[in-house]
């Protein structure tokens, strides 16, 4: 079968096979439970969720105890912003966020207001940013949490989390940010960037589906958070279930060899991408890029075509595999 080239790596990646391979004999031989702490079975597969913790919290500057393992970054958005409202309910009930998060974001902030919370729901420039001004001025005194992501997934614009994340520290208010397109593209650092709770996934950098992290410091007494689950305790009682460790192991490779050849893939990507966008403005008028140009992500290219609807244009290229918008909103048919 003759498949189109793959242009849609935001809504996911393949395995890397040299994940994969180091995923493998977890499914078959190294089968054991990583709470099973009386047999070598349970020991091997601790020992390999913990190697897996130490690689993700080295990517991120964490300490390994911070690392929550999810099952993937919807979950882990969900276990921030619906664990910090429920462990600070007292404190206050009101939310900060920003209108072009993913929807796993948004819609915990929906659920939120239904149970009585307060959102604002910061408005992007043209460009798809927000202002560290803007956080500043919407905090208020009954304020517990910022949550804005680093990067878009639909236009790579990134966010000055960075400043945003300052802001937030000095008012003592927790940052939230979905990092999920971010981790394996940009340098990352908890600490010296101030991020209180982060998200990820594995399969947006080349590890498998259904597996992800919440950076949670359980250190840290300002970072409160309450479990959606209730079982076992698992994962300093912050996520009850048997752990993937298939999965564990492979978002830890995925992110270990994001990290090593990032310098060499952002140059091939920028590469290829400022190619293809330089091509497509030199053939065509009309077209808009949009996202900011150099608060970019590397690989991501995001277009409008004047007068045509994004949909049919997609429905006309059987060569490429693009996407007109988010995948998680593929079902709603107005234009991003
Ligand atoms: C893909 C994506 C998610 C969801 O991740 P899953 O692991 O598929 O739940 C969340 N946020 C952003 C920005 C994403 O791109």
């Amino acid at each position: 079968m003759d498949r189109p080239i793959y242009l849609d790596y935001n809504a996911t990646t393949p395995v890397d096979r040299r994940v994969f391979a180091i995923m493998a004999p977890f499914f078959t031989n190294s089968f054991g439970n990583a709470a099973s702490s009386g047999h070598p079975y349970g020991w091997e597969a601790s020992q390999a969720v913990e190697r897996a913790r130490k690689q993700l919290a080295h990517v991120l500057n964490a300490d390994p105890s911070g690392i929550v393992w999810t099952s993937g970054a919807t979950e882990a958005n969900n276990l921030a912003i619906k664990g910090v409202a429920d462990a600070l309910r007292f404190h206050g009930k009101h939310i900060i966020t920003q209108t072009t998060e993913h929807k796993s974001v948004l819609d915990c902030c929906k659920r939120l207001q239904r149970d009585g919370w307060e959102i604002t729901y910061l408005p992007v420039d043209r460009t798809g940013l927000v202002t560290a001004e803007q956080v500043e001025k919407a905090i208020r005194p009954d304020t517990v949490l910022v949550s804005i992501m680093i990067a878009n997934n639909e236009t790579g614009a990134i966010q000055p989390f960075g400043d945003i994340a300052t802001i937030c520290r000095n008012n003592g208010v927790l940052f939230h940010t979905d990092a999920t397109q971010a981790v394996g593209k940009i340098p990352i650092d908890v600490i010296a960037d101030g991020i209180d709770l982060l998200s990820m996934t594995a399969h947006k950098i080349y590890g498998p589906k259904g597996c992800g992290a919440l950076y949670a410091p359980q250190h840290d007494p300002r970072v409160q958070l309450n479990p959606l689950m209730d079982g076992g305790g698992h994962e300093g009682g912050l996520r009850s279930g048997t752990l993937n460790v298939p999965g564990i192991v492979g978002l830890g490779a995925a992110v270990e060899l994001a990290i090593q050849e990032l310098p060499e893939s952002a140059r091939r990507l920028k590469s290829l991408r400022d190619r293809l966008e330089n091509e497509i403005h030199r053939q065509l008028d009309n077209v808009t890029v949009n996202g900011h140009r150099t608060s970019r992500l590397n690989h991501v290219l995001n277009l409008s075509f004047a007068g045509v609807d994004g949909d049919a244009l997609i429905a006309t290229l059987d060569g490429i595999a693009v996407s007109a918008g988010s995948a998680c909103n593929s079902h709603i048919r107005e234009p991003s």
